[in-house]
């Protein structure tokens, strides 16, 4: 008999019932080391004092309006945005999948209303992940993500990932945008190399081409940058955000340079709830603290720790473990085993990770995790490996 709730995910038999910073408590009690952060969504760990009282202060004053007004929280945290970063304006969403579908019709109405409706295909790469909406898994193109939904979405080019030749071989004059994410995420932790964004904005920059980055998954402080495309000092001109902007809380957004956005004037696009009260109002409170050249510094140095650590755990299992790579802290380890039971061993030992394509188990922590904190979870990975180890 089918589950209650539709069994598209095969869950860990773990159940949390509270969370304090980097640890998640199960129903019996079990204190788990969470560095899987809801798949980087946590980046301030679990029930951090300042987003729990921007909620509950919210919440006792006002949660939702509608679009239809002026939303003063929605402003703020505009503002903010704009003002850390290239864009001139930001659209509100509730999830990734709908800050690239905003970024997606963006960029086909640059072009329509530039008198070129003909360019409407964007340009995306092998092994990239987007969403689970029909247009985004058009997007990323994948089997296992589009087998049997068909229809797809026409209008999306697929080459091998951070190949060059192959992306001006796909250029044409019906080319509206190139879509990449700076550090692949779902698809093992792969970061794009800073000449290729370099190469990828004069593309597009030669070819009246827009660039719109998916920083989903990567961005909000994860690489030790507040968006890991300042790395390659290159700027996009639309970009997909959410997972860490709003902490917990659904939120994601869709940033823009004012001449990419020039075609979505009222009525064009909507959300009934994309940037609510509750919502911005914890979004606020993480970019108070994320966004702050300190806080930033402080994710590199704990990085460079976490790294160093895990390229000694690798070097010690040399059978379980391949190699680290990744940015800041958004950390993937390839293995040699199954990767699968690699997250099954770390949660006998009490530690929550995140397997991701390419045999990789992905480690997402909450960007203010502790030294302490970053030896723990290096010390449960140990034991994990030692578990598999004794097995094999
Ligand atoms: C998670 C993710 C998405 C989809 O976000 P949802 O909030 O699940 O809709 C899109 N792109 C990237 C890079 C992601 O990591």
């Amino acid at each position: 008999m089918i589950s209650s709730v539709l069994p598209t995910y095969s869950r860990a038999p773990l159940s949390f019932v509270k969370g304090e910073g980097c640890w998640l408590i199960d129903e019996t009690g079990r204190r788990f080391l969470d560095v899987a952060g809801g798949i980087a969504v946590n980046v301030l760990g679990h029930a951090h004092p300042a987003l729990v009282s921007a909620l509950t202060d919210q919440a006792g004053q006002l949660w939702h309006t509608s679009n239809l007004y002026n939303i003063p929280n929605q402003q703020a945290l505009a503002d903010a945005l704009v003002e850390h970063t290239f864009a001139d304006t930001v659209f509100f969403t509730n999830s990734g999948t709908e800050s690239m579908e905003c970024a997606v019709k963006m960029a086909r109405k640059f072009h329509y209303e530039n008198g070129a409706p003909e360019r409407n295909e964007i340009i995306a790469f092998n092994g990239s992940f987007h969403g689970r909406s029909l247009g985004m898994i058009s997007a990323a193109g994948a089997e296992k993500l589009t087998k049997g939904f068909g229809p797809l979405l026409p209008g999306f080019i697929h080459v091998p990932f951070a190949d060059l030749d192959a992306t001006k071989a796909a250029i044409s004059d019906k080319t509206a945008a190139i879509l990449i994410e700076p550090v692949q995420g779902e698809g093992g932790i792969v970061p794009v190399p800073d000449q290729f964004l370099k190469a990828l904005r004069e593309l597009c920059d030669q070819n009246g081409i827009l660039l719109i980055l998916d920083e989903i998954q990567c961005g909000m402080g994860r690489t030790g940058k507040l968006f890991a495309h300042e790395w390659a000092g290159v700027t996009p001109d639309i970009m997909a955000i959410a997972k860490g902007i709003g902490g917990g809380f659904p939120l994601g957004a869709c940033l823009a340079t004012e001449r990419a956005a020039s075609g979505m004037v009222a009525g064009t696009h909507g959300s009934t709830y994309g940037g609510n009260p509750l919502a911005c109002a914890v979004g606020k409170a993480v970019m108070n603290i994320v966004a702050d050249d300190t806080f930033l510094t402080g994710v590199g140095e704990k990085a460079g720790l976490f790294r160093q650590k895990l390229e000694g755990l690798v070097a010690n299992h040399p059978d379980i473990f391949e190699e680290v790579r990744g940015s800041g802290l958004m950390l993937g380890i390839k293995c040699k085993v199954t990767n699968i039971d690699v997250v099954n061993a770390g949660y006998d030992a009490q530690i929550l990770t995140v397997p991701g394509g390419d045999n990789v188990i992905r480690l997402l922590p909450p960007l203010n995790i502790s030294n302490d904190e970053i030896a723990t979870a290096v010390d449960r990975l140990d034991q994990a490996a030692t578990a598999l180890e004794a097995k094999q």
